[in-house]
């Protein structure tokens, strides 16, 4: 799950990391009022959207009265940011994060995510602050600098006095850099995020550490152990689908073709998806229904598929390993007959029972294609899919 900029921020507030004074705001109207709570001289008001790239794009604007504040909050409520992240289509500003405006003596890069080659959080930073990293990467690789983190240890002291060093941070903010980067290893382990990233953190002109901007991303498969973040969920514009899907913890993710894929287990999930693409197809999602769905899920999952209204015809690819396939059989006789599907339905089930399963499907007298391999699945989707229709 991706987290606003104001969410992150109130995060790194609670462990004891500096952030700009701010507050977000719904509604133009309340812009005055937020000016001047914040006191300031002058303010920034800040687009929120999930994506980057929004100073470039116009989503960050410096005002410097109450009556400012609310003219430029007017503008950008309601509009479409477009930034190098959001494609042409753009994201709709809903909220506005009015801060302090922040006087800046220097912008540095700070990330921490999943180096997956190396199986452990990497800590990324560099001195090139407020620019993309994919930017610094392109133009100066050698000016970022990656540590390894030992996820039960922590920082070593060694770590912290290498990357200071690398960075040329005075002497000065040194001592706070380091607390500020074990506070930040805490925040990413304690919140299994998968991405905390700071860009930029600045030193402000009175020797500050504050970090200005904030994108954290928690693993979803985590998200059960945090019932804290359930008040973001609000914020966060999931569809119908994805509410669905999380409620009754399916991995769904939706894309943009037109085949439905029902798959239990994410490696036979990616494989479907890759086998309908080399038959010329498109998917139109991908969800894994787990290792041991239950009836409700298999429902549900169908519920999910035939929301989208682009789906043409649903492949079913299941592997009856821990589950038993004449089980999964019955779920979806079930499930075909509650929910009432109207586009062709390809069933490939292989695994334990498969034969009483298949003569389950037979002996339906639903209008279930059955497919004995997944090649053949995958042909029959296809054609099914560019056929359009078959009545029921
Ligand atoms: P994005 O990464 O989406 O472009 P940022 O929050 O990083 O958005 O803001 C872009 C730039 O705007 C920053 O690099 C910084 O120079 C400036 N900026 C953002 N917030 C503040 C603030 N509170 N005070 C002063 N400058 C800011
Ligand atoms: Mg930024």
């Amino acid at each position: 799950m991706k987290l606003y900029e104001f969410q992150a921020k109130n995060i790194l507030k609670n462990y004891g990391i500096l952030v700009p004074q701010g507050k977000v705001i719904s509604s133009s109207d309340d812009a005055p009022e937020v000016f001047r709570e914040i006191g300031c001289a002058s303010c920034v008001i800040k687009a929120q959207i999930l994506a980057g790239g929004r100073g470039k794009g116009g989503g960050i604007q410096f005002v410097n009265t109450p009556s400012e504040a609310q003219t430029i909050a007017s503008r950008m409520f309601g509009s479409s940011l477009v930034t190098h992240q959001t494609g042409l289509k753009g994201a709709e500003i809903k909220y506005l994060l009015i801060e302090e405006a922040v006087s800046i003596k220097k912008e540095l890069y700070l990330a921490i995510t999943i180096d997956r080659s190396l199986q452990m959080p990497v800590l990324i930073t560099s001195t090139e602050g407020g620019m993309e990293i994919e930017e610094i990467a392109l133009r100066a690789p050698e000016n970022i600098i990656r540590e390894p983190l030992d996820i039960l240890f922590g920082i070593h002291p060694f770590q912290l006095r290498r990357i200071t060093s690398k960075l040329g941070i005075p002497i000065t903010p040194s001592s706070k850099f380091t607390n500020l980067l074990i506070k930040l290893f805490d925040v990413f382990v304690k919140n299994d995020c998968s991405l905390l990233e700071i860009n930029p953190l600045v030193i402000t002109s009175s020797g500050e550490l504050c970090a200005l901007d904030a994108k954290i991303e928690i693993d979803d498969n985590a998200l059960y152990r945090h019932p804290e973040f359930e008040q973001f969920t609000q914020y966060q514009d999931f569809s119908q689908a994805e509410v669905l899907a999380r409620r009754y913890r399916l991995s769904y993710i939706s894309l943009d073709g037109s085949i439905g894929c029902l798959v239990n287990g994410a490696g036979l999930a990616m494989a479907t998806m890759d086998m309908i693409k080399l038959h010329g197809g498109e998917p139109a999602n991908f969800l894994d229904v787990g290792g041991d769905a239950s009836l409700e899920q298999i429902i549900q999952a169908f519920e999910i598929i035939l929301s989208d209204y682009r789906v043409k015809a649903i492949l079913v690819n299941i592997f009856g390993g821990i589950m038993k396939c004449d089980v999964i059989a019955s779920g979806i006789i079930q499930a075909v007959k509650e929910v009432g599907i109207h586009v062709p339905l390809i069933v490939r089930l292989e695994g334990t029972n498969v034969n009483a399963a298949r003569k389950l499907l037979n002996e339906s007298g639903l209008n279930i294609i059955p497919a004995k391999d997944m090649k053949s699945a995958a042909d029959a989707v296809v054609k099914a899919s560019n056929n359009g229709y078959i009545d029921r």
